[in-house]
């Protein structure tokens, strides 16, 4: 199985190093079409989303996340998840406070360790939508279907 790393912006580098040989760069439509599952990291949600649309990739995305193959959305890409309707979220950009940029926290479950960065905070979550995880009661890690979005970023906490 082959999991590619949407590769146009952000912190792409490392969800790849930590797939190792499982892992390629995804930045065209082709690219996408050689891969079983999608990482959409993090990085600027507004850079992100304009190199999508210059790229001609939305309708590729689109075409794969509504295939059912597994996507895995990391605080920005969660963001554009959201924009785009494949998950059934609201979130509100930068929401953890302007002074606060980065932090970790523990999960209200104590066992996963959270490392956020300008992180997005979901306000919302459809009737589809599961809570996996939360912070302070709040939802941090939600999935519908075949889409996971983490408001942090699992790429670079402890295992
Ligand atoms: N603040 C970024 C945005 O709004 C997301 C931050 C991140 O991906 N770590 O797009």
């Amino acid at each position: 199985m082959t999991t590619g790393v949407l590769a146009l912006q952000g912190g792409f580098g490392a969800h790849l190093a930590a797939l190792g040989a499982a892992g390629v760069e995804v930045r065209t439509a082709a690219e996408l079409g050689q891969v079983d599952a999608l990482v959409l990291p993090g990085g600027e949600s507004t850079v992100q989303a304009r190199l999508i649309e210059r790229g001609g990739l939305r309708q590729a995305l689109e075409q794969f996340v509504r295939s059912g193959k597994p996507v895995l959305a990391t605080c920005a890409g969660l963001i554009l998840c959201a924009r785009y309707g494949w998950l059934d979220v609201s979130v509100q950009r930068n929401a953890y406070g302007r002074q606060v940029d980065s932090f970790e926290a523990m999960d209200d479950s104590g066992t996963r360790r959270l490392v956020f960065i300008r992180a997005p905070r979901i306000e919302r979550v459809g009737g589809g939508v599961e809570v996996l995880a939360t912070l302070k009661g709040e939802p941090v890690l939600v999935r519908q279907r075949n889409v996971t979005g983490a408001c942090f970023h699992p790429e670079l906490g402890s295992p």
